[in-house]
């Protein structure tokens, strides 16, 4: 198969162009997928701090109970040690210490009623973002899936596509090939069009003696941006050309 060795180097520039756009289509999906998991991330810590917030206020609430427990205790033993107290002096003592755990019991309970107003409306809220954690988790889990897989799947097919390369590369001078690769690398659109005598890609004005060289098919180099110049009216030609003219830059 004798091929224009144009319309093959053309060939290989649209299939690098997909390359690079596959590439940069893989770049972007990993990117979205990163910040997808830091989103998945930072929402499981989050609930798990309610969750904690939650277990320390129940554990508040138990602690609570327990200094209510003891409080009342004592102050069951105190009262006792009164209705058989002995020496009066010691009646009034006494009697101020009962004051005071009593005093201490009507305090703790009073915190213990806050502690159980936040637990209730704490809990109600933790009942509430369950749900939503639970969808939002769960939306998180099926996008990143999905990005997986076109991940997955952009990869084969970029693998594919640089294994066509090698016999694309077939049939097209190496001067072209040379001047190609190398910059390729600094632009993304390394071949261009001549448009009215100039560089389509930056204005500059071709050389009268360059333009015949164009029209005779050659790929020649720009002066202003460097990238590889062609002439689209007479890269046209179907027929195959033998021996393709190139620039001697
Ligand atoms: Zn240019």
């Amino acid at each position: 198969m004798s091929q224009n060795p144009f319309s093959s180097f053309i060939d290989l520039i649209s299939l690098d162009q997909e390359i690079r756009t596959t590439f940069e289509a893989i770049t972007l999906l990993k990117k979205e997928a990163e910040s997808r998991l830091s989103e998945k991330q930072k929402l499981e810590s989050r609930f798990e701090q309610f969750k904690h917030h939650v277990r320390d206020l129940k554990k508040g609430v138990h602690e609570k109970e327990l200094e209510i427990k003891e409080l009342d205790e004592t102050e069951k033993r105190k009262k006792l040690q009164l209705d058989q107290l002995q020496n009066p002096k010691e009646y009034q003592p006494l009697k101020k210490e009962i004051d005071r755990l009593k005093q201490e019991q009507h305090n703790a309970e009073a915190e213990l009623m806050g502690i159980w107003n936040k637990l209730e409306v704490a809990q109600k809220e933790l009942a509430e973002q369950n749900s939503n954690y639970s969808s939002k988790i769960e939306e998180l889990n099926a996008a990143l899936a999905d990005q997986q897989e076109k991940i997955s799947q952009l990869q084969s097919d970029l693998e594919r596509k640089k294994n066509e390369r090698p016999a694309k590369e077939s049939g097209i001078p190496q001067e072209w090939l040379d001047k190609y690769t190398h910059m390729r690398m600094r632009v993304e659109d390394p071949v261009v069009e001549v448009l009215d005598a100039s560089c389509s890609a930056c204005y500059y004005t071709i050389a009268d003696q360059e333009l015949i060289r164009l029209r005779r098919r050659a790929i020649v180099q720009c002066k202003g941006c460097f990238r590889l110049l062609y002439m689209p009216a007479a890269m046209k030609d179907v027929a195959p050309v033998e021996n393709p003219e190139t620039s001697n830059e």
